[in-house]
């Protein structure tokens, strides 16, 4: 059976990370998530003193960035497991900051097309569908109501041993979209040639039986 590529893109909390990583599992395929990507840059940035306003200044500073992903999907700054750390709040809004800058985004879509190169990949993002990946033979679109996604990241943040604000978490997703829609370069829209699943009334393992179903239709493609 041929491998092919998944592209999985949506808003935050929408729940691509958590298919993609089981999908990925089941297939024997490698997963990368792009966002722990952006959220490793903004954690550079605010670690250095680097004011993640200052768009020179952010670019700068990608040379002194190395970035890597392991087999086990944890992610490495500079040699340093960073995978609990950027999952933080702070993290989650300057990531969506500096993910608007044309060289961050030209410094980490050319890694993330390294990875992918070989095939056998299921990567979830936000521009996968449209500027990673755009020959992915796999494009899923997936969204869920803004509520559903603060609860489900509320959850998410308590099992982790995060600060949990149900109100505050809305309110930085809905600002969070706002961003990421809007962006002049590569915003988050869904690729013309994606398919969309809602997953607010839709179980995890829902969602990856059906995107798992057409996986099997283009790999016998
Ligand atoms: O997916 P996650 O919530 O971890 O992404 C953090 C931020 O990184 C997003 O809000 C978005 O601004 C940015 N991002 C992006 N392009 C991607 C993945 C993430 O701009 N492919």
């Amino acid at each position: 059976m041929k491998k092919i590529s998944i592209a999985i893109d949506g808003p935050s909390a929408s729940g691509k990370s958590t298919a993609a990583k089981i999908v990925a599992k089941k297939l024997n395929y490698i997963y990368i998530d792009t966002g722990a990507m952006y959220r490793s840059v903004c954690l550079y940035c605010l670690s250095n003193d680097i004011d993640i306003k200052d768009e020179a200044a952010v670019s700068a500073a990608l040379i002194d960035i190395d970035i890597d992903i392991d087999e086990k999907g944890a992610i490495f700054l500079n040699g340093t497991d960073v995978s609990k750390e950027i999952r933080q709040d702070n993290i989650s809004i300057g990531a969506s900051v500096v993910s608007q800058y044309q060289k961050v985004r030209d410094f980490l879509v050319s890694k993330q097309q390294q990875i992918a190169a070989s095939g056998g990949v299921v990567m979830d993002g936000r521009d996968i569908g449209t500027v990673v990946l755009k020959n992915a033979q796999l494009k899923i679109f997936q969204v869920a109501s803004s509520k559903t996604r603060a609860l489900r990241r509320y959850h998410d943040n308590i099992e982790r041993g995060l600060e949990a604000d149900y109100e505050k978490i809305l309110e930085e997703i809905e600002h969070r979209d706002y961003q990421d829609t809007h962006r002049q370069i590569s915003p988050l829209k869904k690729a013309d040639d994606a398919i969309e699943i809602d997953t607010s009334d839709k179980t995890i393992e829902e969602v990856v039986g059906l995107i798992l179903e057409l996986v099997k239709e283009k790999e016998a493609k």
